[in-house]
């Protein structure tokens, strides 16, 4: 699909030939430069004044080599990244990722997308993402420390809690952060709020780990609500048993919504009595144990190889919430035969780009993740502000602000694509307005 705009489309050839076989990032960002057509065109300095060039242009990117021995005495060598993509309207902000298909083009997709989602917080962060091609799943403890810790002694070089501050992603939870963090510490000699998602006991904030799954669901709550609708009686999927699917399945329960499916890599449930969600935290949060294992325990509930297929499962609302491009075209037109009426990205990318055309062509709702599951990032960012002032928010505080900042992003969203002629297209608002505030920054600070 090509853009409409001359410049747009070179600019995005050139991305393309500059960053070869990195098919992720280009698609994230052939979205993000479609969006902003109609911005170009009524601002035609941000061409003018290379904005758009310097914006496809990570500011910096670190790769590294990272050893580790495991308890055999067999020694690894993993490859770390830091893609430190925007600094415009504050210090780097996002994850880290571990996980085998890691490589630089999902880092730089993943922190372009950051760009734009940290943008709409309306809080002072830039975007960046990290990450490595460790697979945690199956080593022990101590290998995961062993590995967080020679990740971090090159990694902290580079960030610091004015200049670039990581948290989780996929692979990377409270242990993780908890072996980064330490390890950060012990080489700085100096405790400070260099990475988000921490323990409690050591700086982290309440209702961090609730955040992104919570924020998804009072986004969508925001986007029902305009529709006439809620979530309230409706049967929901989640694919994903990792944080984000985990607490917005906790909150569409909240909600009045009744859950029946959530899968892992390898495979999904489908409990028709609505999933045991005490069990599945217990499961996947404590146990680490594999959703197949919630069938043998579960009589009504049908275990099935795969992943694919959840999306054949009748529901009103669909959450993908495990990972880039899970949800394909003909998991969309399932999903529209079978009456579902919106979609929600949990996952950053999860949906691929003919999917969200088939969906919003069919009228179903679409909230996408740079919005819908900014609420992590926000929360982050408010733990960045307990820190600095050395000060603990109750739960309920955090998921107050939590839950203002989700309203105001999807307003922003809402207006951004009524002002520049895509009513209705929350996927547009929300790459313009992220846009705005980062562009009209470089604007300010000219050719850096
Ligand atoms: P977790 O590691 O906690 O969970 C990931 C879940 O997705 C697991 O159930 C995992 O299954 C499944 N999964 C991972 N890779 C695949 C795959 N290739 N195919 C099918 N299933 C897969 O990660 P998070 O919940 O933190 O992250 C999920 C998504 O949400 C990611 O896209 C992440 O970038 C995004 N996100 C996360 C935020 C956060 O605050 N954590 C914030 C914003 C976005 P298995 O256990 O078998 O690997």
């Amino acid at each position: 699909m090509s853009i409409n705009h001359a410049y747009l489309s070179g600019l995005m050839d050139r991305v393309i030939a500059r960053n070869p076989a990195e098919p992720e990032f280009h698609q994230a960002v052939r979205e993000v430069l479609t969006s902003l057509v109609p911005v170009v065109e009524a601002r035609p300095e941000f061409i003018k004044e290379g904005v758009m060039d310097c914006l496809v242009e990570p500011e910096r990117i670190i790769k590294f080599r990272v050893p580790w021995e495991d308890e055999q005495g067999n020694v690894h060598v993993n490859r770390g990244f830091r893609v430190q993509f925007n600094s415009a309207i504050g210090p780097y902000k996002g994850g880290l990722r571990f996980h085998p298909t890691v490589y630089e083009g999902i880092i730089k997709f993943l922190g372009f997308e950051q760009i734009f989602k940290n943008s709409l917080t309306g809080l002072p962060i830039g975007g960046g993402k990290g990450g490595s091609d460790f697979n945690p799943k199956g080593r022990t403890d101590l290998e995961v420390m062993r590995f967080c810790q020679s990740f971090m002694t090159e990694l902290f070089k580079y960030i610091g809690p004015d200049t670039d501050v990581p948290a989780g992603d996929i692979g990377v939870g409270g242990r993780e952060i908890g072996y980064l963090f330490g390890q950060y510490k012990r080489l700085r000699n100096e405790f400070t709020g260099v990475l988000t998602g921490k323990g409690l006991t050591y700086g982290g904030s309440l209702a961090r780990t609730e955040a992104t799954g919570y924020g998804l669901c009072y986004f969508t709550g925001c986007m029902l609500q305009d529709a006439g609708r809620s979530f309230d009686g409706e049967t929901v999927v989640i694919s994903g048993s990792g944080n984000v699917a985990l607490y917005a399945c906790e909150k569409a329960m909240q909600l009045g919504a009744k859950v029946v499916a959530m899968s892992d890599s390898a495979g999904y449930v489908y409990d028709r009595d609505g999933i045991d969600l005490p069990y599945m935290k217990d499961l996947k949060e404590v146990r680490r144990g594999r959703i197949c294992e919630y069938a043998e325990s579960h009589p009504g509930a049908a275990y099935h190889a795969g992943c694919r297929d959840i999306w054949s499962i009748p529901c009103g609302i669909a959450l993908p919430c495990a990972t880039q491009n899970e949800l394909d075209l003909d998991a969309a037109k399932t999903l529209i035969r079978n009456g579902c009426f919106c979609v929600s990205e949990g996952a950053n990318m999860p949906c691929t780009p003919e999917a969200v055309d088939a969906l919003q062509a069919a009228g179903v709702l679409f909230a996408p993740a740079k919005a819908a599951n900014a609420g992590g990032v926000a929360t982050s960012a408010l733990e960045m502000s307990q820190n600095s002032m050395r000060f603990s928010w109750t739960f309920q505080e955090v998921d107050d602000h939590l839950k203002k900042i989700m309203v105001d992003l999807y307003r922003n969203a809402k207006n951004a694509a009524e002002q520049y002629g895509t009513p209705g297209d929350l996927a547009a608002g929300a790459n313009i307005a992220g846009f705005l505030k980062v562009g009209e920054s470089m604007l300010a600070y000219g050719i850096i």
